[in-house]
């Protein structure tokens, strides 16, 4: 099996270098047998072959069984037409990774929610406010005149009702349960056409229990009462403010896993940004790349029924788990000592005790 690697910028080229290392140790004690091949994108292409996506990486990862993409400085790229192409947008509408998977769980010693957290936001990922990538030619902002500028937000049936039916199967494995956040109180008609569908999907499954709420009452109830959710599934924009939210309460941004997912490919992606503010430091936390690779393991595993590759990512979890518990091997981000390459080490080591263990 092979699959690209792109470290990205800023923080992206550290927390890569730990989350190979895990992987390499995955590798090695669950046999996997898988090829990792890495790939500059960034800044660094944009300086040397004029974009921040050279087409030949893209066709290479269109080509193996999946992608690890690192953090990227969108905010500093160029216009498009100079370069600057923002490759998440680029990853989930070329190849209609349509749900973003982003899993958040509290750990004892490190959440600063209120109730236990234990939960996973499904966020549709191709449309919604996102005007990058929302138009099938130009943009969804533009500026009619110099003092004027307008967005549009594009909803979908298509797009609401699989990404829903994304979150109703995820929750049919977990507690059953699935919160639809909206703000259909003023987003009449987009919000209105995505509770349709959330409600006709829901009518398939009997047995999950479909609870729906106002986003502002959402993101104030992850911080009161975090228990309440099992899975969320909502529209782009509130999904990526609301993971970012239930990431921090979990203890830090650099928590949480994120997977980008279609039908047939699959992207692990860290859930935050490219952090210049502490990048070449080595103070930056590997977990949410590593725990996103680790996802998608778990989906090769599911895709094609090998279960050594489910079994690698349930230590990945662990082995990260029992490096978070104790305070001397945790990143600057939450108190500890550990820089991003220790900690990477750690979690490897604690892999290969995690595989020991099972065998
Ligand atoms: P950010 O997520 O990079 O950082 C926000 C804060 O969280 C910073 O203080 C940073 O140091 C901290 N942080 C983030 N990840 C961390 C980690 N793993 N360990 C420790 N601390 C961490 O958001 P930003 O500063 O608003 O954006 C920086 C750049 O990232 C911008 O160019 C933005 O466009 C880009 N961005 C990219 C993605 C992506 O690649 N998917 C997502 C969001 C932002």
């Amino acid at each position: 099996m092979d699959i690209v690697v792109m470290p990205g910028d800023g923080i992206g080229p550290e927390i890569t270098a730990a989350t190979l290392n895990v992987l390499r140790a995955a590798n090695e004690a669950f046999g996997l047998d898988i090829r990792y091949e890495i790939h500059e994108i960034g800044l660094g292409t944009l300086k040397t072959q004029g974009t921040t996506l050279p087409p030949a990486v893209m066709e290479r990862a269109r080509a193996v069984d999946g992608a690890i993409l690192g953090p990227v400085s969108t905010f500093d790229y160029p216009m498009r037409a100079e370069g600057g192409i923002n490759q998440s947008a680029e990853f989930r509408i070329g190849l209609d990774l349509y749900a973003n998977i982003r899993p958040c769980r509290s750990r004892p010693g490190l959440s600063l929610s209120h109730t236990p957290m234990d939960l996973i936001i499904v966020r549709e990922n191709t449309e919604g406010f996102y005007a990058d990538r929302n138009m099938f030619a130009g943009t969804g902002e533009f500026m009619p005149t110099p003092d004027m500028a307008l967005s549009v937000r594009k909803i979908t049936a298509q797009a609401c009702e699989r990404v829903t039916r994304t979150a109703f199967e995820l929750a049919r494995g977990r507690r059953k349960k699935v919160t639809a956040v909206h703000k259909a109180n003023v987003l009449k008609v987009t919000d209105g056409l995505f509770l349709r569908e959330v409600r006709k999907v829901a009518a398939e499954f009997p047995d999950i229990e479909l609870d729906e709420l106002i986003v502002d009452a959402a993101a104030a109830i992850l911080v009161r009462d975090a228990q309440r959710f099992d899975v969320i599934v909502t529209t782009n924009m509130f999904g990526d403010i609301l993971s970012d939210e239930a990431s921090e309460l979990s203890g830090s941004l650099g928590l949480g896993g994120s997977l980008n997912a279609g039908a047939g490919y699959a992207v692990a992606q860290a859930q935050h940004g490219s952090a210049p503010d502490i990048a070449g430091r080595d103070r930056a936390n590997p977990v949410s790349l590593i725990l996103s690779s680790a996802m998608l393991l778990d989906w090769l595993g599911a895709r094609h029924r090998n279960n050594a590759l489910g079994n690698a990512a349930v230590a990945i979890n662990r082995a990260v788990d029992q490096a978070l518990a104790d305070p001397a091997t945790r990143t600057p981000d939450i108190g500890g000592p550990l820089g991003t390459a220790r900690f990477g080490e750690v979690v490897a080591r604690g892999v290969m005790s995690q595989a020991a263990r099972a065998a």
